[in-house]
């Protein structure tokens, strides 16, 4: 393997080494934690994981973190008014409803909710008030997993400005707020997405090449400026072992893990870029632990705010 590692575990860890003596002093000086409410209806097995984490790494430093559990079947109605009802709780200077909202609640749901949060609130980022703010760049908040990307960049001492930086996905979570923040930093920003045509091509006039597509190894070696930096957002899970056995190859230690548990996450990029790129994050273990981390980086924001020194 030629690429750097780019380690988002490790900068993760000091990154919430950093925020438990700031949780501390506002607790100090405001008499009650910075908190942050963690809606969850149904109980999708990845969202269970991902909200246990959150719960988890915020307490550890300190916030109060709670969560409000919504059966299945909870109407939209109710969690509409379960957001209002935190959006004037004074314990909570943040608010995260867990995304994705089961199916039946309609298509239009998430953005239903998301609109309904206070954008005061909203830590993650989602709501079209903070959205706004983001294009006009004075956006106190963004959205966690974009914001972890640039907090990895900027750690790991990887120049943006002037660069040319492709992002690969267009969603409103990952890919828009992506390039945004990438421009904001004086990349020259391109975007792509399912329509884009000549997608290795564009890729390979990437410095700084993002992956957030949920497309497992579609970034192969072959869409790679020798040298680049390659940001892997994607997470995904293969339960076939053929294709477990494409991507990986059989002597990958992920392989290994696939043999094992008869499932295996792996990212948007190919193992293969490796050899190609100048450096890269792993998945697991790159861009994933950062999201966390920026949650209660933005709740730490969002608590300042309400309660400035
Ligand atoms: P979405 O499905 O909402 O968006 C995917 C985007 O990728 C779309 O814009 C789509 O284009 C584009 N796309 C899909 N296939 C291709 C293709 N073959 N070529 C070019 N573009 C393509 O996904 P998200 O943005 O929510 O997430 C992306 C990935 O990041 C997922 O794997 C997700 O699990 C992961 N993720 C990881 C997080 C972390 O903490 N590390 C947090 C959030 C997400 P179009 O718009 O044309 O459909």
């Amino acid at each position: 393997m030629g690429a750097r590692l780019l380690d988002g575990q490790k900068v993760a860890a000091q990154m919430q080494a950093e925020i438990g003596p700031e949780v501390a002093r506002y607790i100090a000086r405001v008499g009650q934690a910075p908190g942050l409410a963690i809606v969850l209806v149904g109980n999708d097995p990845a969202s269970e994981v991902y909200v246990r984490s959150k719960v988890r790494t915020g307490q550890a430093a300190g916030f109060r973190v709670d969560l409000e559990r919504l059966p299945a079947d909870a109407s939209l109605d109710h969690v509409l008014q379960t957001v209002a009802r935190l959006n004037g709780d004074d314990r909570y200077d943040g608010i995260l409803v867990q995304s994705p909202l089961p199916a039946p609640l309609g298509r239009t749901a998430e953005q239903q909710v998301f609109d309904a949060i206070a954008v005061s609130k909203d830590v993650d980022g989602f709501s079209p008030a903070s959205v706004g703010l983001l294009v006009q760049n004075r956006a106190p908040i963004a959205a966690g997993t974009p914001s972890g990307v640039m907090a990895l960049l900027a750690r790991e001492g990887i120049a943006v400005a002037g660069r040319h930086a492709v992002v690969v996905g267009r969603s409103d979570i990952v890919g828009k707020p992506m390039a945004l923040l990438l421009l904001h930093q004086h990349a020259t920003v391109t975007i792509c997405h399912s329509k884009s045509t000549d997608l290795s091509g564009l890729c390979r006039q990437a410095d700084i090449l993002v992956a957030a597509a949920g497309r497992p190894g579609l970034i192969t070696a072959d869409f790679v400026k020798p040298g680049a930096v390659v940001v892997d957002v994607g997470i995904n899970r293969i339960t076939d072992r053929d294709e477990a056995l494409r991507i990986l190859g059989p002597s990958h230690p992920r392989f290994r893990v696939y043999e094992e548990k008869g499932s295996v996450l792996v990212g948007d990029v190919h193992p293969g870029v490796a050899e190609v790129a100048g450096a890269l994050t792993p998945v697991p273990g790159g861009v994933g632990p950062l999201t966390i981390a920026m949650l209660m980086r933005n709740t730490m924001t969002a608590a300042l705010a309400r309660h400035p020194a």
